[in-house]
């Protein structure tokens, strides 16, 4: 299988290369040349299968000419060692809980997938590969964990001082070994900015392989088509429609759920939920895309004004508007929202949303108002300690810390703190 740039769809690029260089010369996303659906019977007795027997089958296609199989299997074995629960929480409506991971928040599944796979290619070569991300919080923790001690690769990880929250900070700065932390005096577009003006920069790039580690890099983003799968061989006994709502900001995870579709799972329609930073919902309504600034809310990991993987949605439906809203809702949420869902299903079932599992709820159940009977499913896609303080001032209560957060809790912060892209890219050139 060859993967093509969506600015050049012509398939040339190996799935090995795809990952190395994250983004293609020409800066269009990676995307594979064909899915083929898998055979019905996989649907029809998935509950006979393991989730690695089910993320091997998935995958397979995509990765084959560069992962032989017994490799894969062991990658997925190292990725997938946790569980995937679908957690009912009202009649027809259940969660499925993507936090139980060592990160506790979804994006564990792509890192790990991802820096197994760079660990893989990096054997038997002899120029490392430098992983550089920028971060809002949940990314960096999951990439420093993924790839901490992987042989060949080093991350540098920018982050905005100040601006991620503390357990955030703790998991990203903690760790040492091939692990760089970079505090940012500045917002995470100016983290961004600097990411990307360095792979611009021939004078790094002529003396360092850059690889992102962002959704748009085809190794964190396919992997997420995972849990779908896991979910629907959990719910099919419901014998209902399935319907997943998926919180979203950069559409990444939203866009590997289209990509379980079609591989065939029978699940008919997706809702992309939304806090205010609503150009999708907007473009799902009048076919008008128009990329804003973003705005912060108290869902921050979906503060995304220009979200990267919507491109890929609309390549999926080969731009088809019509096609697109039969397989697609999109609803958008207030803040203030957020906060009402999280109390109201606090005080009747007790379970505890982080805000945005709250805006994946909300969505939901918007869409499930003319289709009541469906049996629906919204990702819970951190645990609510992560998003502490806002989970404190709106139930007004401490969730207790788990294991994974205490571990990090009381490690010594190290980092390098700069301020322009001048300190970023002579700390890239100085070091081998
Ligand atoms: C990254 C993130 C999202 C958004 O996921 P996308 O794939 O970018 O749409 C949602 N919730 C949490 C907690 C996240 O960390």
């Amino acid at each position: 299988m060859k993967f093509y740039s969506l600015n050049h769809p012509v398939p040339e690029t190996s799935f090995k290369e795809a990952v190395i260089a994250g983004i293609a010369p020409d800066k269009g996303l990676y995307f594979p040349e064909s899915i083929t659906p898998l055979p019905s019977d996989f649907f029809d007795s998935i509950e006979k299968l393991s989730n690695l027997e089910i993320a091997f089958e998935a995958i397979r296609q995509f990765v084959s000419e560069d992962i032989p199989d017994d490799v894969l299997k062991e990658i997925l074995k190292n990725t997938l060692d946790f569980d995937f629960p679908v957690v009912e929480i009202e009649e027809n409506v259940a969660t499925l809980e993507l936090f139980h991971g060592p990160t506790m928040a979804f994006k564990d599944v792509g890192a790990r997938f991802m820096a197994n796979c760079l660990g893989y290619f990096s054997q038997g070569e002899n120029e490392e590969v430098t992983v550089l991300v920028a971060t809002s919080g949940d990314t960096g923790g999951a990439v420093a964990n993924g790839f901490l001690g992987v042989d060949g690769v080093n991350v540098v990880i920018l982050y905005p001082s100040g601006k991620v929250s503390d357990i955030q900070e703790k998991q990203l700065t903690t760790l040492g070994q091939n692990i760089v932390a970079m505090e940012v005096d500045g917002t995470f577009d100016d983290c961004q900015r600097m990411v990307k003006t360095a792979f611009l920069d021939g004078e790094i790039t002529d003396h360092r392989k850059l690889t992102s580690a962002n959704s748009i890099n085809v190794a964190r983003w396919l992997p997420q088509l995972f849990y779908f799968l896991f979910a629907y061989k959990q719910a099919k006994s419901k014998g209902k429609e399935i319907v997943f709502s998926v919180p979203s900001g950069n559409f990444g995870n939203i866009c590997a759920g289209t990509v379980a579709q079609k591989l065939g799972m029978p699940v008919k329609h997706f809702v992309a939920s939304t806090n205010v930073n609503d150009v999708v919902p907007k473009f799902m309504q009048k076919g008008i895309y128009n990329p804003v600034p973003s705005i912060a809310t108290i869902s921050n990991a979906m503060d995304v004004g220009d979200p990267s993987n919507f491109v890929r949605i609309r390549h999926l439906y080969q731009d088809d508007l019509s096609t697109l809203q039969e397989n697609l809702s999109s609803f958008s949420f207030s803040d203030e929202a957020t906060r009402t869902a999280m109390k109201t299903v606090y005080s009747q079932t007790g379970y505890v949303m982080d805000p945005h599992g709250a805006v994946g709820y909300l969505g939901l159940k918007e869409y499930q108002k003319n289709k009541p009977n469906t049996y629906g499913i919204f990702l819970e896609t951190a645990h609510p300690v992560k998003f502490l303080d806002v989970v404190e001032e709106t139930l007004g209560l401490s969730p207790e810390i788990p294991a994974q957060i205490q571990k990090v809790i009381d490690k010594e912060k190290h980092s390098i703190k700069i301020k322009t892209y001048e300190d970023l890219k002579s700390y890239l050139l100085d070091k081998n």
